[in-house]
């Protein structure tokens, strides 16, 4: 079955078309939505990338369509046929997502205006971590926030831990049931999930995507008395705090470059900021690795994944240097080779497999898009 899939943001829409197998048959963005030089909204956007189908040839063999919607709470843990329950439950999530899922009903909307007879199915990015058990996904604080605001650990990247947990496992050849993984996504928002048999037992990213791993521009996890104080001594509000914390922070917040690869070239030409923004976001990083280990009661294999964990040879060097005590032995040649997309690589020696992995969220889409599709 042929997929259209669709990733809308506020102010862009990313679209691939994959065949039965997989392959792109049409890719590409729309950028610039309801801004200047750009169209004027997503629905427009919907008609540049028909007009992209059409001059393709391909229109006519779009079969279904998979959208990417962030956040699916507590109620949308499975992907879904769209229908109005679905969207009125994926707006009744917003206050959880305001930045994500009303830009993703925006392109749901749109193409179900344009191609109102196509199957149309919802893909969430929390549902790989809707198995994480309440002693993991719950925080402690009081009761009544949980139930009325729906205050607890969600996970994020979900479409993505669960591609490259599989393909890991296809990789070891090993049954994905008997094996144990940490994968870390890291790309510009980062994440770490523990994967036991296949099933996502805790994350890092919790009720927002901002709790967990040094991001580009986020925090991940700070002391919440941060907040106060802040607001306290300078005055700040709720919303400049939120400003800050999501992006002021992170790797630009320590070194005023939120790009690895700019920070890797400062820190290697000596600059102190950019070493510590590294030397922070790597001790991050092994500290969840040690903390997953432990939830998993054991670790098969570490996955890289994404923009810095598919290219960055030194953050996968500095990470692995510090778990040699898990069993973890780099190959040093095989990392240092490894930074492109080309398929799984395994690039350690010891007895605990270190592989890259590179992600690919639309073909997890797609797949997931097929089976409901199909019944
Ligand atoms: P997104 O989360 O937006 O999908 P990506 O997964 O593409 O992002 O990751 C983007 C990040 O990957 C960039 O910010 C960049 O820092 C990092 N990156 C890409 N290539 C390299 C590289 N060769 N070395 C180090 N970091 C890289």
């Amino acid at each position: 079955m042929r997929v259209l899939v669709l990733n809308a943001g506020s102010s862009s829409l990313k679209y691939r078309l994959l065949a039965d197998d997989d392959t792109p048959l049409v890719d590409g963005i729309v950028e610039r939505i309801g801004e200047e030089g750009g169209v004027a909204d997503h629905t427009d956007a919907i008609d540049r990338v028909v007009a992209h189908l059409v001059e393709a040839g391909v229109d006519d063999a779009v079969q279904a369509v998979g959208h990417r919607v962030v956040h699916g709470g507590a109620a949308l843990t499975q992907p879904v046929l769209i229908d109005e329950d679905v969207i009125a439950t994926i707006e009744s999530l917003v206050p959880l997502a305001p930045l994500h899922n009303p830009a993703n009903l925006l392109g749901i909307r749109a193409s179900m205006a344009r191609r109102p007879k196509l199957l149309q199915v919802a893909v969430f990015d929390t549902a790989f971590h809707a198995t994480i058990p309440p002693a993991a996904h719950r925080y402690a604080v009081p009761e009544w926030t949980f139930t009325e605001h729906g205050v607890r650990r969600y996970g994020f990247h979900g479409t993505s831990h669960a591609w490259v947990s599989r393909v890991a496992a296809e990789h070891m050849g090993r049954p994905l049931e008997e094996t144990k993984l940490v994968t870390l996504h890291l790309g510009n928002g980062a994440s770490a999930a523990a994967v036991d048999g296949g099933i996502c037992v805790d994350t890092s990213m919790g009720m927002s995507p901002l709790e967990g791993l040094v991001m580009g521009t986020r925090t991940g996890d700070i002391d919440p008395a941060v907040v106060f104080h802040l607001m306290r001594e300078d005055g700040l509000s709720g919303d400049e705090v939120e400003r800050l914390l999501t992006r002021e922070s992170g790797l630009k917040g320590l070194c005023g470059d939120n790009d690895m690869r700019t920070v890797e070239a400062r820190a290697g030409e000596g600059d102190t900021a950019a070493s510590l923004a590294l030397d922070v976001y790597v001790h991050r990083i092994v500290r969840y690795v040690g903390a997953f280990a432990a939830v998993l009661g054991g670790m098969d294999a570490l996955v890289f994944t994404a923009g810095v964990g598919e290219h960055s040879s030194l953050v996968r060097r500095r990470v692995c240097e510090q778990l040699g005590f898990l069993g973890v032995s780099l190959d040093d040649a095989a990392n240092d080779a490894a930074v492109g997309p080309d398929g799984a690589t395994t690039i350690s020696t010891g007895p605990t497999a270190v592989l890259v992995v590179p992600t690919d969220e639309e073909a997890e889409i797609a797949h997931r898009t097929r089976a409901v599709a199909s019944g």
